[in-house]
């Protein structure tokens, strides 16, 4: 059978006796590479990488990827001032965002970049900011993403401003004397890597109506495999046509476009996993199957329940139990009372059970779930059956263990209530 990626058996049996279960790891090695990795996207004038870090918030990721040079995209008012509480400094911070709260203009005027998503939005910050620079998101009129949860492009899409408003742009961008300096396009989260190619030229027609601009933001949504059959994009041929486009339109026009690329899911899905215990079997009988019940789920990872996402499973065995010959196949499921907690679905459908095999299980086993360092702690269904927030640590370069978020307690989870 083989083995998880930075968690071996023993790895777990220690980390657990160490920390209990369950807990989200990240490995810090990973994280690094993956940081480097994006840091050398092909480009023709100059890339900035930002982290969209709503993938996963955690102080130490951020404190991380900062101090490796990466900036930072923001999906709310709360996600600007979350990473500002992490030491990151607001000139590298860029907001795009769905809902632009009234206070916004307090915490952009520190110096944080924003993205105008909406007209209205062009219109407000015009309002706060008359005769600053801007940058605007379009939404290019094709998206692409691994779910239709996740493709944010094209007519049923509602982020950013259709195309075929620029002449609307260009009118609020007048009446408040503000300089387009950056346009965006994400279309979405694990986009096909040709869509997103022909949506990365399409954009330069909007670089060439406003000649302002002087970067061109191409968002995320770089694929990753977490399991077998997935393919991870590889960014250096994603990205060597935008490249020589880019060029050549410098040839043409002057003009040398910066680079931006957002990448979530990139720098963190692969860096992470959640250890748990298996802390029940089950079975229905004969022709029945058979179950493992883990001391997590949809509390901790809501991404098979939510799109049918698959993360690979490795079962880690107890230290000195005997080692069993047989396998079985198991139903993997979480610790939430409803059948969706599931953990091992089929593809792409949430519902659907599927089964994993492994050496037989006992309780007191581990499940270690990998690709699980993008949206998992980050977007989970906090407090159902009122379990907490579970810990979350950080294997460090050296092999060490590092606590960087504690375990919620049950006061936490109920302090702001008013009896
Ligand atoms: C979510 C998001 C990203 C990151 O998407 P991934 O698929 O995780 O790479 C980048 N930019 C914006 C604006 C986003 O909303």
């Amino acid at each position: 059978m083989n083995a998880h990626p930075f968690i071996s058996e023993e790895r777990a049996n220690s980390l657990a006796e160490k920390f209990g279960t369950p807990i989200y790891v990240y490995d810090e090695k990973t994280l690094r590479a993956n940081a480097a990795d994006c840091l050398s996207f092909p480009n023709a004038f100059g890339l900035t990488v930002r982290f969209a870090m709503k993938a996963c918030p955690t102080a130490a990721v951020l404190k991380l990827f900062h101090s490796l040079g990466l900036h930072f995209d923001a999906s709310s008012l709360y996600e600007v001032q979350r990473a500002m509480l992490a030491g990151v400094p607001a000139e590298k911070i860029s907001l795009s965002t769905q809902e632009l709260p009234a206070d916004f203009a307090d915490v952009l005027k520190l110096g944080v970049k924003f993205n105008a998503c909406s007209l209205s939005q062009l219109e407000r910050y015009g309002q706060s900011f008359p005769g600053t620079r801007v940058g605007v998101r379009f939404n290019p009129g094709t998206g692409s993403g691994g779910t239709g949860k996740t493709n944010v492009g094209g007519p049923d899409s509602s982020f950013g401003i259709w195309h075929e408003y620029a002449d609307d742009v260009e009118a609020v961008l007048k009446k408040y004397d503000l300089t387009l300096e950056r346009i965006h396009t994400h279309i979405g989260s694990g986009s096909d890597p040709a869509v997103w190619q022909k949506v990365a030229l399409q954009s330069l027609s909007l670089v060439r109506r406003f000649e302002s601009v002087e970067t061109l933001d191409f968002g995320g949504g770089y694929k990753v495999a977490r399991v077998e059959g997935e393919k991870t994009t590889d960014l250096q041929i994603c990205g060597a046509p935008v490249r020589d486009a880019i060029a050549k339109l410098a040839g043409e026009t002057r003009r040398k476009l910066h680079f931006e690329i957002e990448p979530g899911t990139y720098l963190v899905a692969n860096a992470g996993a959640v250890l748990a215990r298996v802390q029940d079997l089950a079975d229905t009988g004969e022709n029945g199957r058979k179950f493992i019940k883990l001391d997590m789920g949809m509390t901790d990872l809501l991404r098979p329940s939510l799109y049918g996402a698959q993360h690979p499973i490795f079962l880690a065995k107890k230290s000195g139990r005997s080692v069993s010959e047989n396998t079985e196949s198991y139903v993997v499921v979480g610790h939430c009372c409803e059948s969706g907690d599931l953990v091992s679905c089929a593809p792409g459908e949430p519902e659907t059970l599927a089964e994993k095999t492994f050496p037989q299980a006992e309780i007191g086993d581990f499940c270690i779930i990998g690709g699980a360092g993008a949206y998992c702690s980050a977007m989970a269904t906090k407090n159902y059956n009122s379990f907490p927030e579970s810990a979350e640590v950080m294997i460090e370069e050296n092999g060490n263990a590092r606590l960087i978020r504690r375990k919620q307690k049950l006061e936490q989870i109920i302090q702001n209530e008013i009896v």
